[in-house]
């Protein structure tokens, strides 16, 4: 009977960040807004806020005994501070306990054996936990309700740390194993992990729950993906940066993904690659405050402004190269480029001049494992045919919006608004929906403000 589904009409994935899954009272309001639709089948949880840079804490070199201990209690203080207020805490805490317990021994694995592996494995069980404790709250609330071991479908390369999800592969097992648990039950699953084709546990790259989500609502061909997270959807800017951001209620798929992937932490950047695949609509909302509404992403959007908003990207490296070889010659690039790929590391922006290249690198997309992007080997191979300079604390500011290219003033009316700032490197006319500027970290929220100011208020 099972194998004859195919499909769970309307079906929505909802995800719920950290701090919607901090503490009990915020799993008792996300539960609610789980219960309030029907099609609501299936939920991806992120580890309780915190967890997650514990847990990375932990995977360091650098942590003695006596920190590891204490980075351990205070992750089972945040899980057991849940379990504690539940109903019926026994059969959960039994569960918490097994996983905390495993936690524990991974930790010391990893004194001796540094394996990206078992990092990997470490910070999964931040998700784990959640599950096992969103799954009792909706129970508590006579719902039947399941934790599902995501791994058992999210199927994923071997590259521990950004683990490259397996299109085809979850789609046949997700059918195959979750799609026949939704008739009887709402499927509580984790966020940011997956496993290889051994069954060794990946992870996705910080923040990557969402990704997860929209994966999985890829995956089981779903109606819409909810991104329950702390604000009540995308803004004009980040909020947090400036307070006269406004919610935007509609948004195209193409502007939202250039606003993750130009820093917009409120959605990871991969998120919308499923989401358009599959023209899944995508709503981005407050767990705290649910009616306040939030944002659709859509592929179709009646109102498609110039400006939309600005994004910011912190910590961004310069790599500068300068060459007499590239004068009236072939090849340089393509050199350049290959070096970079040999090191997994991907560019993000690039200017280049008659014997220059400037280009800026792309944390998400490159391997960095937890150190710097750019090791001494990949300094040294790139010096070999050029010279390197490399400069750091830099910031990246992008405009967001429609027909930028392709709109008289823009520029006119962006650079007066810089005028008091130095720019170190300004990408425009790739693309008709961003304008990137790169300033100097310390000018970086000024910049975004001004800007906003300007733009949007
Ligand atoms: P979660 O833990 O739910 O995944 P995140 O912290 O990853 O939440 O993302 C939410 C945060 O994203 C917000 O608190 C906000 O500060 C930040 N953010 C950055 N840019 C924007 C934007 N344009 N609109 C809304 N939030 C933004
Ligand atoms: N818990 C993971 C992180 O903090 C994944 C996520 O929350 O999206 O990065
Ligand atoms: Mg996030």
């Amino acid at each position: 009977m099972s194998n004859l589904i195919n499909q769970v009409e309307n079906l929505v994935v909802a995800k719920f960040g950290g701090t919607s899954v901090a503490d009990f009272e915020a799993m008792s309001r996300c539960a609610d807004i789980v219960l309030a639709n029907p099609n609501t089948r299936v939920v991806v949880v992120s580890a309780s806020s915190g967890v997650t840079n514990l847990l990375v804490e932990l995977t360091q070199a650098n942590v003695n005994d006596e920190r590891r201990l204490a980075l351990l209690k205070d992750i089972a203080k945040v899980q057991y501070a849940i379990a504690d207020s539940l109903d019926r805490p026994q059969e959960v805490t039994a569960q918490i306990d097994q996983v905390l317990s495993q936690m524990a021994v991974l930790s010391e694995s990893l004194l001796l054996n540094r394996s990206k592996a078992i990092m990997d494995e470490l910070l999964s069980t931040g998700e784990q936990c959640s599950s096992i404790l969103f799954s009792a709250v909706i129970a508590q609330k006579d719902q039947p309700s399941q934790a599902f071991d995501v791994r058992q479908v999210l199927r994923t390369d071997s590259h521990f740390g950004k683990a490259e999800p397996q299109i085809e592969q979850i789609a046949t097992l997700a059918k195959a194993k979750l799609l026949p648990l939704l008739s009887d039950n709402i499927i509580v699953t984790q966020g940011f992990i997956g496993a290889d084709e051994q069954g060794k546990t990946t992870t996705l790259g910080r923040g990557g729950s969402d990704y997860s989500a929209a994966l999985l609502a890829e995956a089981l061909n779903a109606h819409a993906v909810e991104i329950w997270t702390d604000v009540a959807g995308i803004y004009t800017t980040d909020p947090r940066l400036a307070p006269n951001a406004r919610p935007i209620a509609e948004i195209s798929f193409n502007e939202a993904a250039e606003m993750a992937t130009f820093g917009a932490k409120v959605l990871h950047p991969a998120t919308i690659l499923p989401a358009v695949r599959q023209r899944i609509q995508v709503f981005v909302g407050s767990s705290k405050a649910p009616e306040q509404g939030g944002t659709w992403i859509r592929h179709q959007i009646e109102d498609a402004p110039v400006y939309r908003a600005v994004a910011l990207r912190r910590d961004q490296t310069l790599l500068n190269l300068h060459s007499l070889q590239m004068l009236h010659a072939q090849g340089f690039l393509a050199e350049t480029f290959a070096t970079l790929a040999r090191h997994k590391i991907s560019v993000d922006l690039i200017t280049t001049s008659e014997v220059n290249v400037s280009l800026t690198l792309d944390k998400t997309g490159s391997d960095s494992s937890g150190q710097g992007l750019l090791s001494e080997s990949l300094l040294q191979e790139l010096s070999q045919h050029c010279r390197v300079r490399v400069e750091d604390k830099l910031a990246l500011v992008a405009i967001i919006g429609n027909q930028i290219a392709s709109t008289a003033g823009i520029c006119s009316r962006v650079f007066q608004v810089l005028e008091p700032h130095n720019v170190r490197m300004i990408c425009q006319g790739a693309s008709p929906h961003n304008l990137c500027v790169l300033v100097s970290e310390s000018e970086a929220a000024d910049v975004v403000n001004a800007l906003h100011q300007n733009l949007f208020e």
